[in-house]
């Protein structure tokens, strides 16, 4: 049986005036023992979101995929774990698009985290374009076959799917559609490494508000939820948490 995910994705936003939102999702984390939280924060508030989270896991949303070296503003895993983060955000769809990221960066990144010690959360999704060809399918399985770490296990990988054209739009798939994906998501995993596949937890990402998560968390092979502009302020956050109690 999967623990229920639910991850908050801070993205460019978050200065110490937000810590409060940190304290008081981590209040509600604690309060909700049946349900993993973690808040993945900017890398200028990783130390401080980590002081204020307790218990709480606190996240990047990148790695560098070396060790250390000549990378001007890049930022590696041992650096990220000495801030106080025990996870990474890897293949973030605005990385692909932003930093024309592929599933073969997305790949050594989370290698990388690995190696350092930290958690990944591994993440997925079609374009507008690609779904309306009828491409979603296929391009999850392709970016899940060529990004995904080798070794992978549920211990320390998570799998988000994220159709771009659902993020902060205020649209999200069918449940349907969701099921469908989480499905053949599922499937990829199971031919990749075999019964590991069930330990392996697949968020769903995309506009998931307190009104629309409890109907998505209930959907087959949905084991949690990344959460972007709902993640904050604690007053839309722990309502997706209750959601996933
Ligand atoms: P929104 O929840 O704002 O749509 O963002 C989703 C996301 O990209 C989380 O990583």
């Amino acid at each position: 049986m999967r623990r229920k995910l639910v991850a908050g994705n801070w993205k460019m936003h978050g200065l110490n005036a937000q810590l409060g939102e940190v304290e008081a999702i981590a209040a509600a984390a604690a309060a909700t023992p049946q349900v993993d939280v973690a808040l993945c924060v900017p890398f200028t508030l990783i130390t401080r979101a980590a002081a204020a989270a307790g218990a709480m896991p606190i996240g990047a949303q990148d790695v560098h995929e070396a060790e250390s070296g000549a990378h001007t503003g890049c930022v590696s895993g041992a650096m990220l774990r000495e801030a106080g983060a025990t996870l990474a955000i890897v293949g973030h769809s605005e990385r692909r698009a932003d930093q024309h990221e592929t599933s073969h960066d997305a790949w050594a990144k989370a290698m990388a985290a690995r190696r350092a010690g930290l958690g990944v959360i591994l993440c997925c999704g079609e374009t507008e374009a690609e779904r309306d060809a009828g491409r979603a399918e296929r391009i999850v399985q392709s970016q899940i076959e060529k990004s995904l770490p080798d070794g992978a296990s549920g211990d320390w990988l998570t799998i988000a799917y994220e159709p771009r054209w659902a993020i902060g739009t205020g649209r999200t798939p069918t449940l349907e559609d969701i099921a469908a994906i989480h499905a053949i998501a599922r499937a990829k995993l199971r031919h990749m490494v075999g019964e590991a596949a069930e330990t392996i937890r697949i968020l769903y990402g995309g506009s998931v508000t307190g009104a629309n998560a409890a109907e998505i968390l209930a959907v087959d092979n949905v084991d949690g939820a990344l959460v972007g502009g709902a993640s904050l302020t604690a007053a839309k956050f722990v309502p997706i948490i209750a959601a996933a109690a």
